[in-house]
């Protein structure tokens, strides 16, 4: 027996026999072709474009059942690059007037392309140069005839490699695929993204792995653990199972659960919804039994054009998501750019503390027609009534008050005579201290901790070296929540979490203390949610909280919270926390 340590994506374990895939590295033939070959090479070019896209368009028949799914995007996006009007024209002119192999022209177009993209340090790009180099490998393996003879599993099997790219595992086909083991690879990639919708295990970073192991050695990957154990003891087997069975037995627990709403055992009702940016993170968290989005972040729909989207753009898809969540709400948040976030079509001047910089309403105010247009979309949109808007980065009374004076026009402008709920986000220490103001102008709070937590620790949200300051469990982030809920309340409106801190399951016994009224997270935690609040108890935590908040130091106040998780959850339904 031997053990690979690894990270994994989920906490989901599987056993079976492996399958070592590897690929064959394609030599390119440089030498140039003469002219009467010209003509044969450009059909050759045109009849493997048409034969990629027909072996994806079966590839997204085998591996997708629903056609909406975020897989049958990326296969999609896929798709595009073969039909991209700039890459055929490149390689015909790298056939036609430099006398190159099609293999060549498809190597070298490709490639450049993929560098270009790679410079631009934006990680939703670094995809896309990833989808094109998946694109290059399979156009040059069906020129090679590589693609036909690549060995795949035959069985169902924990696949091993050292990457692998979304193409690999639709060649492979969902069913014989138990689980994937990378000795690179990352959370981020389009890969990822596909393994995790299919709830397929995957351990990345295993080290040196492909030479010591062999094809059909029996294997298990080890969620919980983070690790890869070849030729197991029987003894580990046994318990391996039992994990599994009991993951199993949860996860169907939880399928049950997830349209219950979420009630303390003394009657407390907690709103659970998602965060979203797109008709699948939408569709996600219906499905998942999430009460409407409590977060629609709508950077997004900028990022993906070139140019800003149009009012009529804007309408159809809020039509969309309001239409999907009926008879819940929606909360849309406008654009929130700047800092960390940005667009092609609205490039941002330099600044040198972005984070302190012209983000969210402040560059909203610089540019009204953005807002204007949001504004206006939105209120034409909400035929079904169901409509939120919701403002970034607010931190001056005066923003809020120049938000409700543009709602005002803009409503009377289109005679839209109901009323609109407005809120805005709390991240800034200013909009915390000062909500017992706030409150007067808005109907509803909900607090970013990401960024509340960055601005009040002073502690770069994505700087890896300030990450012990950037903690939820900080006294001072917790006692300005505490601050905001009793401001709220006084005036009988509602507070929600959308930051990160809704997901983290340790923290949700102090958040239901504090009287928070809605926690909207990531669709996939929603179940997991809804259980454990199902498990607390409002008036017990209200006390015990109150105590927590007298605690100096955050990792002594994510102890105590995670033992009171742990005396509300019976230990063999802890699995997931
Ligand atoms: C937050 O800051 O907690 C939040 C939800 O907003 P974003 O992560 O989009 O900045
Ligand atoms: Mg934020």
């Amino acid at each position: 027996m031997e053990q690979f340590i690894g990270k994994s994506l989920s906490k989901k374990s599987v056993i079976g026999p492996c399958f070592i895939y590897t690929k064959k590295e394609i030599r390119i033939n440089d030498e140039k072709i003469p002219s009467e070959e010209v003509e044969q090479e450009l059909l050759k070019l045109q009849s493997t474009l048409d034969n990629a896209e027909t072996h994806y368009r079966r590839f997204t028949k085998d591996f997708v059942e629903e056609e909406t799914s975020e897989i049958c995007e990326i296969f999609n996006a896929l798709k595009m690059v073969l039909k991209d009007p700039k890459f055929i024209s490149k390689a015909t002119s790298e056939i036609q007037d430099n006398h190159h192999t099609t293999e060549y022209a498809v190597e070298t177009v490709l490639e450049e392309y993929a560098r270009m993209i790679e410079g631009i340090s934006d990680p939703y790009l670094q995809q896309r140069a990833s989808d094109i180099r998946d694109i290059k490998i399979f156009l040059l393996e069906l020129l090679s005839g590589e693609f036909s003879s690549q060995r795949i599993p035959k069985r169902p099997s924990i696949v091993i490699a050292n990457d692998l790219f979304v193409t690999d595992l639709a060649r492979i086909g969902r069913k014989n695929i138990l689980g994937i083991v990378l000795e690179n690879g990352t959370f981020t990639s389009h890969l990822s993204i596909v393994v995790k919708s299919m709830g397929i295990p995957l351990l990345i970073e295993c080290n040196a792995i492909l030479s010591q192991i062999q094809t059909d050695t029996l294997s298990i990957i080890d969620g919980e653990e983070g690790k890869l154990i070849i030729d197991p003891t029987q003894e580990i087997i046994d318990h391996i199972k039992e994990i599994i069975t009991r993951n199993l037995e949860m996860e169907e627990y939880l399928k049950q659960i997830s349209g219950d709403e979420a009630i303390t055992k003394d009657g407390r009702r907690i709103i659970v919804a998602g965060n979203a940016a797109n008709l699948d993170e939408v569709e996600n968290t219906i499905k998942n039994g999430g009460e409407g989005i409590g977060l629609f972040r709508t950077e997004l729909l900028y990022t993906e054009l070139p140019s800003l989207p149009t009012q009529e753009a804007l309408i159809r898809i809020f039509q969309k998501v309001s239409q999907k969540c009926q008879p819940y709400d929606v909360i849309i948040r406008t654009l929130d750019l700047g800092s960390d976030k940005s667009i092609p079509s609205l490039p941002l001047e330099k600044e040198p503390n972005p984070a302190l910089g012209v983000r969210g309403i402040r560059l909203t105010n610089d540019h009204p027609e953005l807002m204007e247009t949001m504004i206006r979309a939105f209120i034409l949109a909400n035929e079904e009534k169901n409509l939120k808007i919701m403002v970034p980065m607010i931190s001056l009374i005066e923003e809020i008050q120049a938000i409700n004076l543009i709602v005002m026009k803009i409503k009377e402008e289109l005679n839209y005579k109901d009323e609109l709920s407005i809120g805005i986000m709390i991240e800034t220490p200013s909009a915390a201290v000062l909500s017992d103001k706030f409150i007067r102008y808005v109907d509803f709070f909900s607090i970013g901790t990401n960024d509340l937590t960055q601005y009040v620790m002073a502690a770069d949200r994505i700087n890896p070296n300030v990450s012990i300051f950037h903690s939820h469990f900080q006294p001072s982030v917790l006692r300005l929540i505490r601050e905001v809920v009793i401001n709220a309340h006084k005036e009988k409106k509602w507070v929600g979490i959308c930051g990160e801190m809704a997901s983290n399951f340790t923290s949700i016994p102090i958040l239901i203390g504090l009287g928070i009224d809605e926690l909207s997270l990531n669709p996939e935690d929603i179940p997991k949610v809804k259980f454990v609040v199902k498990q607390l108890s409002y008036q017990e935590l209200q006390g015990w909280v109150e105590n927590l908040l007298t605690l100096e130091n955050p990792f002594d106040i994510q102890e105590q919270a995670r033992k009171k998780l742990d005396e509300y959850i019976e230990p063999s339904k802890r699995c997931f926390f």
